[in-house]
């Protein structure tokens, strides 16, 4: 029989050099994110994502003033009871605190300390209809959100780091994911992990499409329906390397006809993704 789990306390502060609000805005630098294995999310939407998807909420942290409004007083309380059945605890505080937690003004009322989560290399299925987005030493943590969520948007299964990144877990990363971080699995590798995996993915019978500002195929040419994809991404300042660019079964091009050398690389993604999902987005699809 399994252990009933003991319900979290609820406590309130108001000082901000409370050792507990200390370790939480530890969490800002990526080293104490790393050796704890935590990360922070801020506002109603995101803690009610991670809840609803199931990701181990540690801490809820709230304002106090949401009690001034019944609605939200209700919002938040729903959310409490949830954490605190699961374990977690409940810090009520005030503005000031929440804006040294988050390091800006106008703070969210609520933020919550929640457990990291990867996937691993198994997990990324060669099925047919699925598409993986890998990405080369992304170093802004705004494009990897942007990515994150843009992949969410469009069914791709998840999102594979290469190399050397910027944390997924970065409180700017996991404010540009709009909560899509909740729905999407997101899997790391060095790149010659990434080198072995790629073997196994092509005799398995997937297409890894790679872009490239020298790529040799328009990439609105690729027939993306027949095999499962992996469409790899290159760093914003240096591209893809070339190892990864010879993993490739096809270097992709997307067309310019302006004076820009290349395309932002979220912006670069999106194009790609919204071609090789095309088939799978039915007209008008919204998602409800
Ligand atoms: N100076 C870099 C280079 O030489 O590749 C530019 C990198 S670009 C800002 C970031 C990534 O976006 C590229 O590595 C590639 O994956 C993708 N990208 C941007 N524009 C592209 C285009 N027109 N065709 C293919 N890929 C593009």
């Amino acid at each position: 029989m399994s252990e009933a789990v003991r319900p979290g306390r609820v406590e309130e502060i108001t000082s901000t050099s409370n050792p507990r609000i200390k370790s939480i805005k530890a969490l800002a630098l990526k080293k104490n994110r790393e050796s704890e294995k935590l990360f922070l999310a801020e506002g109603m939407k995101l803690v009610t994502d991670a809840l609803a998807t199931g990701w181990a909420v540690r801490t809820l942290i709230h304002s106090k003033k949401l009690f001034d409004d019944e609605k939200l007083k209700s919002r938040v309380e729903k959310l409490a009871t949830t954490v605190r059945a699961r374990g977690g605890n409940v810090l009520i505080t005030n503005d000031k605190i929440l804006t040294s937690i988050t390091r800006r003004d106008n703070a969210q009322m609520v933020v919550a300390v929640i457990e990291q989560n990867f996937v691993g290399a198994d997990e990324i299925d060669c099925v047919q209809n699925n598409t993986w987005v890998a990405l080369d030493r992304v170093r802004d943590p705004g494009n990897l959100g942007t990515i994150v969520r843009t992949a969410d948007a469009l069914g791709a299964k998840g999102v594979l780091l290469i190399g050397e990144t910027t944390d997924p877990f970065a409180l700017e990363a996991v404010r540009a994911t709009m909560g899509s971080l909740f729905h999407t699995p997101i899997a790391r590798m060095t790149e010659d992990a990434f080198l072995e995996f790629s073997a196994t993915w092509k005799s398995s019978g997937g297409e890894i499409v790679g872009t490239h500002l020298q790529g040799a195929v328009d990439h609105r040419e690729i027939d993306y329906s027949d095999k499962p994809q992996l469409i790899l991404m290159g760093n914003e300042q240096k591209g893809l390397t070339e190892d990864l660019s010879k993993a490739c079964t096809k270097l992709a091009y997307i067309a310019m006809d302006g004076a820009a050398d290349s395309l932002n690389l979220a912006v670069a993604t999106g194009i790609m993704l919204f071609e090789a999902r095309r088939h799978a987005l039915k007209p008008n699809s919204r998602n409800q």
